[in-house]
């Protein structure tokens, strides 16, 4: 479990790019890349690029970027992607979920007629896209 910078955060080197990641908007203060492990194509994570742990520890400031972020992104899976909905899903703490300890937010996708099993995705991380997969999903959807 993550719970500081002291710690190596997965989130934190994709910031640095350290680690790879296939990115969909970015400014100063906020990235957004596709979850790894997407529930549905054009799944994306929205994150602060400071690290702060949950929603217990990120400024409201913040939180209100990742938000206006959020409606960006959201609309743009529906008019790039062809869905109809998103659900936008936060965790904080193990209890809730949460499994990468820096704060970020869930945008899933949604269509009409399609069901997802939100339980067994969650511990199963079912979806394994490849990284051109991944990156060719992320160019679709640049701003
Ligand atoms: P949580 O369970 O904390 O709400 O969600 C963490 C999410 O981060 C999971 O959906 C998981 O698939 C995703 N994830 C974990 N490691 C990586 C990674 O290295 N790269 C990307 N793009 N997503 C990751
Ligand atoms: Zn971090």
């Amino acid at each position: 479990m993550v719970s500081s910078l002291e710690e190596k955060c997965i989130f934190c080197e994709i910031v640095k790019r350290e680690e790879k990641a296939s990115i969909v908007y970015e400014d100063d203060d906020v990235l957004a890349f596709l979850d790894i492990n997407p529930l549905a194509k054009g799944h994306t994570l929205i994150i602060p690029k400071k690290h702060y742990v949950d929603i217990t520890d990120i400024p409201p400031e913040m939180l209100s970027k990742i938000s206006l972020v959020s409606k960006k992104l959201g609309e743009n899976l529906i008019n790039k992607l062809g869905y109809d909905g998103v659900n936008l899903m936060h965790s904080t703490g193990a209890s809730a979920g949460q499994s990468v300890f820096h704060f970020h937010v869930h945008l899933i996708p949604r269509i009409s007629g399609e069901s997802i099993g939100f339980q067994e995705w969650w511990f199963s991380r079912a979806f394994h896209p490849s990284r051109k997969d991944l990156d060719k999903t992320a160019n679709d959807l640049k701003l």
